[in-house]
């Protein structure tokens, strides 16, 4: 059977961006919106994640701009005391269920879950094999363009012999045999997630083996936090730091003695820079292991070794391997966000994927002419290295200075929690708001200038 649906958006994908995307738009004005996904519900990769991840940041810098995530929690105990609250993957489904009936309920938003995008405003449902067809004059949103890749839904990048045990960081939980090794392969935040999980639930720091092919650089939790003074305060820092450094890696030492970045193993130059955000505790949890194997990427497990590229690591029978290989963040190319075969989302400040999928939403409600959209409202990458980390900064703040300066855009931004670098009207006199801001007025012009050099974007 196939039918077609008038609306005025097909939005491909109901994860974190087609959401903050499809809130924005509906929030400010009267559009009609179909929203799809191959998941039976709306909230992303976050459905498919392992149990113990959380937001790594605020939940308040997370979600969709008209609707909190959390309350705005400041840790009173445990290990973060002082910090705010991050929801479990439990919290952020839940939360985007809670959103995706109050945008539905409007009658403007119609959700088709199980259903596959085929290309071409055309979808299928992957249960009831109905096709539907987006009728003319409808726009596609591409909001998959930077979708994660997570290792639940991605096979290890490495042979696996018979008898070897390898499994998805997701299984870590169902573990039952309490094995002599694990071997956590991966150098992001999942693997740092899995290898905290392990210490947290008793497990010797001498039983595990992290394979690290890359170390990486993190952002200091401290200093990425919903309080203008901190969040402000951390910009001039950074600038200063980046206006005296030489080179992509000394940029990092300097944000490190400024307190910004962190990394596990001082003895090492990161040569990664995702740079999600750790807390100190966990930093120091991570530096009790010691046995950690940097010979390169991973190419295969068989019973009793594991054979990286630059050698064979030699480990016991009773060995589980935890796959956190997957590439996570996603790099295919800045793409104008209009064009005629779709609005593609991407972040357009300085990361923070769903401010910037809100904002391209709040500029599809309320101004006409792709041309002029895309020249307020460019896209922004996400970064791998620390040449581009630069990159990123300084692409992430042209684009903010772009659509700052459409006062509605501007108001809009300053209207929402998701947007990390806002001051509320409250705190606006607030002495060390207003010093933080001086800072970092003072620092930035220098700061950006260098940050282009050290990008190779002057
Ligand atoms: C474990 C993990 C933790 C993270 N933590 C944070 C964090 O704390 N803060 C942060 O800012 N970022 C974080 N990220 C980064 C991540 O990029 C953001 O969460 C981002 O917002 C992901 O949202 P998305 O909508 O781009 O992608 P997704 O969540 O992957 O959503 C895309 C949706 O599109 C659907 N889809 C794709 N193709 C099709 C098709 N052909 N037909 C139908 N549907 C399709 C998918 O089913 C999916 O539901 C994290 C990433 C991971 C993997």
């Amino acid at each position: 059977m196939s039918r077609t649906i008038e609306v005025d958006y097909l939005v491909v994908g109901a994860g974190a961006a087609g959401m903050a995307f499809t809130d924005a738009l509906v929030n400010h004005s009267d559009a009609t919106v179909a929203l799809v996904d191959r998941r039976h519900s709306a909230g992303g990769h976050w459905l498919s994640d392992y149990p113990f991840v959380r937001l790594h940041q605020a939940s308040a810098f997370y979600g969709v701009a008209s609707t909190l995530l959390g309350n705005a929690r400041v840790q009173t105990d445990g290990p973060e005391a002082g910090l705010h609250e991050r929801a479990s993957a439990a919290e952020i489904c839940d939360y985007y269920a809670r959103v995706l009936q109050a945008m539905t309920a409007t009658g403007r938003v119609s959700f088709y879950p199980n259903c596959e995008y085929l290309g071409d405003g055309c979808f299928r449902s992957r249960l009831a094999g109905t096709t539907y067809q987006l009728a003319r004059g409808g726009r596609v949103v591409d909001a998959r363009y930077l979708s994660p890749d997570i290792p639940a839904l991605t096979p290890p990048p490495f042979t696996v012999a018979s008898g070897s045990h390898v499994i998805p960081v997701n299984d870590v939980v169902a573990i039952a045999d309490s094995p002599d090794r694990f071997v956590v392969v991966g150098s992001g935040k999942t693997a740092t997630d899995a290898t905290l999980y392990l210490l947290e639930n008793g497990v010797e720091p001498d039983r595990i083996c992290w394979v690290r092919p890359r170390d990486p650089w993190m952002l200091n939790r401290a200093v990425v936090q919903p309080d203008p003074t901190v969040f402000i305060g951390m910009g001039a820092d950074l600038m200063a730091a980046a206006a005296a450094a030489d080179s992509p890696d000394d940029l990092f030492l300097r944000l490190e003695a400024a307190g910004i970045m962190l990394r596990i193993d001082p003895s090492v130059t990161p040569t990664m820079a995702k740079t999600p955000t750790l807390a100190q505790w966990e930093l120091d949890g991570l530096r009790t292991i010691e046995n950690v194997v940097r010979l390169g990427h991973i190419r295969g497990v068989a019973p009793g070794v594991v054979s990286c590229a630059d050698g064979d690591v030699a480990v016991p029978e009773r060995t589980t391997v935890i796959h956190c290989a997957a590439s996570g963040l996603q790099y295919p190319g800045l793409v104008p966000i209009w064009q005629r075969k779709a609005i593609t989302l991407q972040p357009v400040r300085t990361g923070f994927p769903c401010f910037g999928a809100a904002i391209i939403g709040f500029v599809e409600a309320i101004m006409d002419g792709d041309g002029e959209k895309n020249r307020v409202c460019r896209p922004s990458p996400y970064s791998n290295t620390p040449q581009d980390w630069a990159a990123m900064q300084v692409l992430g703040a042209r684009s903010s200075a772009a659509f700052s300066a459409v006062p509605e855009i501007k108001a809009f931004a300053d209207s929402t929690a998701i947007n990390p670098g806002r001051v509320p009207a409250e705190r606006a006199a607030d002495p060390e708001v207003v010093e933080a801001m001086r800072r970092l007025q003072q620092h930035q012009p220098a700061g950006m200038a260098r940050l282009a050099e050290l990008a190779g974007l002057a």
